[in-house]
């Protein structure tokens, strides 16, 4: 029943300026992948000196930089776009698997659709996609989140500890060696991590008999994966949009916007009915998007983030409505609070199965990859979700969520800020939206603006701005409600 946003495997992970282009070197043998635009070359000699590392972020316990250790796979230096994060180093998944095509522990990484997950298959040689060893051409991190997305090997669900930053998903690699069957191992000397291909599968983490040097190398113990239990849509690909447009916060997906379920679960149970409770009292579930550790898009400039942003908005629109009488339920009061998908996803379905909801209304503030695109945007309900919509007068929940998003956009286009229209669309993928239809409740995900965007970060930074947004979203629901049961 529920469709899911077509993913054109992980090719979008390319998006970003290539700028290696150095030749190959080396023998066949020992060259990289053919069309590799890395050089292969023998690591040679110790290095001078630790390499400087720059801090690029230091929140909620973890500093990250960008990787300074070399990496040689089978003795030969390669140059796999890493992240050094509290003295671990992060690679992208399909780096790995390219840098191993073609030798014993090659793997494969697709995107599965079916199972909305990232699919690692063991024994295979790559599937080149494009875009792969290419630095992603950003000096700093303007999105860093735990990468929700769920990972399978062979099938079955595995656990490695990954960060989404600036939309790619980055994985320990101390955790990928072990699953795929290759050697980890630091070279102290030349500050290298050492991947040996030809390793038997190693069913533990090996540990190394060096003690490696500070924000260097993954350290020896293994700590507890944070459960990888919520796909992000980072490897989902939109089909027309610029690239340089690339929605982030929708396309790239905050934790909160997707669907947090492991994937290959039997279908979905039908849920019952409950649909917007006509007791002639408004009840409204606000969800501002993100928070605690989940900062969602931001601006690179001013640092404002949607974390607090959503939650101003909220709360400014929570004061409002209730000043007509109406009732409104938060999913978050706090910038502090941490509500991961699995969380946010219960918490509204135990507030529709509540049985008196008359819509949810989840809000965020976009990002895109190059911070360019601006504009408003609606994620609202397709018809459908419920399969009991549309029986004994059960009205389908996506009438009055496309009416609202309509309304929405017109309200935010109508404010006079010169905001542009980028639509109000119908998505199977967000669970803030689909989840509720499951119950005949009706959902809109509203994105203003794009927090990232210079231009359109104006138009939220300051009290006064998101009040006026919530006015906005006001004077919509109020229009809504006034012709429509509740
Ligand atoms: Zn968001």
């Amino acid at each position: 029943m529920r469709k899911r946003v077509l993913p054109a495997a992980l090719a979008v992970l390319a998006l970003l300026s290539f700028s290696a282009g150095a030749a190959l070197t080396g023998d066949p043998e020992t060259a990289a992948p053919e069309g590799s635009p890395l050089p292969a070359e023998a690591v040679t000699g110790p290095a001078a000196a630790p390499p400087a590392v720059v801090t690029l972020l230091d929140v909620d316990g973890l500093k990250v930089s960008q990787s300074t250790s070399r990496v040689a796979v089978d003795g030969l230096q390669v140059a796999p776009e890493g992240y050094c994060i509290n003295q671990e180093n992060y690679y992208k998944l399909r780096d790995l698997a390219y840098l191993l095509s073609g030798k014993k522990s090659a793997f494969d990484v697709i995107w599965d659709d079916q199972l909305s997950c990232i699919s690692m298959l063991s024994g295979k040689d790559y599937t080149v996609a494009g875009g792969e060893m290419l630095p992603s051409g950003s000096a700093s991190i303007y999105k860093f989140v735990p990468s929700y997305s769920a990972v399978r090997l062979n099938g079955e669900p595995v656990q490695m500890t990954g960060y989404n930053i600036n939309n790619n998903n980055y994985y320990r690699i101390r955790d990928v060696a072990p699953l795929v069957g290759f050697g980890i191992d630091w070279d102290k000397d030349t500050y290298t991590v050492v991947i040996d291909s030809k390793t038997e599968e190693t069913p533990q983490p090996s540990v190394p008999d060096v003690t490696p040097p500070a924000a260097q190398m993954p350290p020896t113990t293994p700590e507890t994966p944070q459960e990888p239990d919520l796909p992000d849509s980072d490897i989902r690909i939109p089909v027309v949009t610029p690239e340089d447009q690339l929605p982030t916060d929708i396309l790239f997906g905050p934790s909160d916007k997707e669907d947090p379920e492991a994937p290959g679960e039997p279908e979905e149970p039908v849920y019952p009915w409950i649909g917007p409770c006509i007791d002639g009292e408004l009840t409204i579930l606000l969800d501002p998007g993100h928070g605690g550790s989940d900062a969602g898009s931001s601006n690179p400039v001013t640092g404002q983030a949607e974390n607090r942003t959503n939650l101003t908005v909220a709360k400014y629109l929570k004061e409002m409505l209730e000043e007509e009488g109406v009732r409104v339920i938060m999913t978050r009061s706090s910038t502090s609070t941490n509500l991961r998908g699995t969380d946010r996803k219960a918490r509204v379905r135990e507030i529709c199965e509540e049985g008196e909801l008359d819509l949810v209304l989840s809000i965020h503030h976009n990002g895109s990859t190059k911070h360019t695109a601006r504009g408003s945007e609606l994620f609202v309900q397709p018809a459908g979700l419920s399969p009991h919509a549309g029986q004994d007068g059960k009205v389908d929940s996506s009438v009055t969520s496309q009416a609202l998003g309509k309304r929405l956009l017109n309200s935010y286009l109508s404010m006079g800020l010169g905001l542009t229209s980028r639509g109000v669309k119908e998505t199977n993928s967000y669970y803030m939206v689909y989840t509720s239809g499951q119950y005949g409740i009706p959902a809109v995900l509203s994105e203003f603006c794009f927090i990232d965007n210079a231009d359109d970060v104006k138009l939220i930074d300051s009290d006064d701005d998101l009040k006026a947004e919530a006015k906005a979203i006001f004077d919509a629901l109020m229009g809504l409600y006034e012709t429509t049961p509740y």
